[in-house]
């Protein structure tokens, strides 16, 4: 009883993982199609590769879902557009199936926990992990416990300023129109500018203006949370040029007032990408299932 089962259950595609960390996963990817079909296929692969040796499931997944631990149906995802998938009893259907804890969560604070266990944050007990890519998510370590309040954090739908004279595209959130998602995921650049964000050259002001928006969020969590260290990736953080105009925007919104010099000497460690790249998501999840089985080293 000693591995660990990790599923990073994305709206395209499933990564499934078996091991103890890093060093030993073992991992495999398929599509994500029926549920039931889906999570079939994630079963099999824990019953051959870990059989009566594992001890636990961590699920990091697309949402929304239900994290309620009172809700009856927490485990669940809700009110995905995502055909079959809506109201799917997710964690249920794994936990019936293999008969041991499943740690469940979703995607970003999954990888913020991967993070903090093997990557970026390691020793730090106040942090943001924020995507920008298809839309925008963070998920928040507070005190050193993922932070999960009423259900959990949206970050992405702040409101930001929006100087129409200086960005005249009105915002592409359904709910929002122009929340900080609206203005600043991959698909509102792709909106605003006609060409997805990798064919836009490095000088191009789509950047400018991309690196202010992220600033003014991450303006707001940092006098909210306090964080000590914020990682940014996702798809739109391929674009590394915006890390030092980012931390220049930040440290010129906030003007001084948080006298904290990670912050006024723009040093590279506060804003900073992640270190788990692209097994960011199947190793948040393998974190999920430690924490699940009660394993805290
Ligand atoms: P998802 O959010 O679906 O998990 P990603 O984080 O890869 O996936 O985000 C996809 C979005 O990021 C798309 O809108 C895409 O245009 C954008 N994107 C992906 N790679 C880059 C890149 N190198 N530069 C700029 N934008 C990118
Ligand atoms: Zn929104």
């Amino acid at each position: 009883m000693n591995l660990f089962g990790a599923i990073e259950a994305g709206g395209t595609k499933f990564v499934c993982g078996v091991g103890t960390g890093p060093e030993d996963l073992e991992t495999v990817q398929f599509p994500t199609t029926s549920p039931q079909a889906t999570i079939q296929a994630a079963i099999d692969f824990f019953r051959a590769r870990a059989g009566v040796s594992l001890r636990a499931v961590g699920i990091a997944s697309f949402g929304p879902i239900d994290l309620h631990p009172e809700s009856p149906t927490f485990g669940y995802i809700t009110s995905t557009p995502k055909e079959g998938w809506r109201n799917f009893d997710i964690a249920g259907a794994v936990r019936k199936a293999l008969e041991v804890p499943v740690g469940f969560d979703t995607d970003v604070n999954g990888a913020a926990l991967g993070e903090a266990r093997w990557g970026a944050a390691q020793s730090l007990s106040d942090f943001l992990y924020l995507t920008v890519g298809t839309g925008i998510g963070g998920g928040a370590m507070v005190h050193g416990r993922i932070l999960h309040g009423l259900t959990h954090p949206e970050m992405g739908h702040i409101r930001v300023p929006h100087d129409l004279s200086r960005d005249p595209y009105p915002g592409g959130c359904p709910y929002h129109v122009d929340c900080l998602e609206g203005l600043a995921s991959g698909p509102a650049m792709e909106a605003r500018w006609g060409v997805p964000g990798r064919d836009l050259p490095m000088s191009h002001r789509a950047w400018t203006l991309e690196a202010c928006y992220l600033a003014l969020g991450l303006a707001n969590w940092v006098c909210t949370l306090s964080p000590q260290r914020i990682l940014l990736g996702g798809g739109v953080m391929q674009q590394t040029q915006l890390f030092p105009m980012i931390r220049e925007d930040l440290a010129r919104i906030l003007n001084g007032y948080i006298q904290a010099p990670e912050i006024t000497e723009q040093g590279e460690s506060f804003v900073a990408p992640p270190q788990l790249g692209s097994r960011a998501g199947v190793l948040g999840a393998l974190a999920l299932a430690r924490t699940a089985a009660g394993v805290t080293s």
